[in-house]
C-alpha cells in the first residue's frame, strides 16, 4: 500500500495504545495486514522512475502533513514514531531498489519474496480506480478517527 494508509493506521495505533512496545508491534504487524488487501502503489512496476518518485514524494508529504493537523502536540513524536513503525517493512525494502543483491541475503530474500509475491500476490496490475479505492476508503476513515 502507499505510504498515507500505512502512516495514518501508526498514527491511530498512537492515540490508542500509549504503551511503547505493544503499540510498536501493533504498528508493524498493521503493516501485513493491509498489504494483504487488493491494492496499487507504483507507476509502471516495482523499480525507481520518475513517475514513482513523484508518488513516493507526494505521499510521505501528504502523510506528513496529516500527522500535523491532526495529531495533537502532547503524542505528536510518539505518533510519528510509530507511523514510521508502521511502513518499516517497506523501508527495509528500499536499499533492494538500488543494490539488487539486498534481496538475496539470506532471511531478506524470504522476507522480500513474502512481502511482494505472497502477501502482495494481487496488487499489481489493476487499475488506479480499483487499486485506490480500498486505500481512499481506509484514509478517509482514519482522518476521521483521528480527527475525533
Ligand atoms: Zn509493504
Amino acid at each position: 500500500m502507499l505510504i498515507t494508509p500505512h502512516f495514518l493506521t501508526g498514527l491511530a495505533i498512537a492515540k490508542g495504545i500509549p504503551e511503547a512496545a505493544p503499540a510498536a508491534i501493533a504498528a508493524v504487524s498493521s503493516h501485513f495486514v493491509l498489504d494483504a488487501v487488493p491494492h496499487r502503489d507504483t507507476i509502471g512496476g516495482h523499480h525507481l522512475n520518475t513517475a514513482n518518485i513523484l508518488l513516493v514524494a507526494g505521499d510521505g508529504l501528504l502523510a506528513l502533513g496529516l500527522w500535523w493537523w491532526l495529531i495533537p502536540e502532547s503524542i505528536r513524536w510518539y505518533a510519528l514514531t510509530l507511523g514510521l513503525a508502521a511502513n518499516a517493512p517497506d523501508f527495509i525494502e528500499i536499499p533492494g531498489l538500488f543494490w539488487p543483491k539486498w534481496n538475496a541475503i539470506p532471511l531478506m530474500k524470504q522476507f522480500h519474496v513474502w512481502h511482494t509475491d505472497v502477501l502482495q500476490y494481487a496488487r499489481e496490475p489493476r487499475g488506479w480506480f480499483i487499486g485506490l479505492l480500498p486505500q481512499g476508503l481506509l484514509v478517509g476513515g482514519l482522518i476521521y478517527l483521528l480527527a475525533h
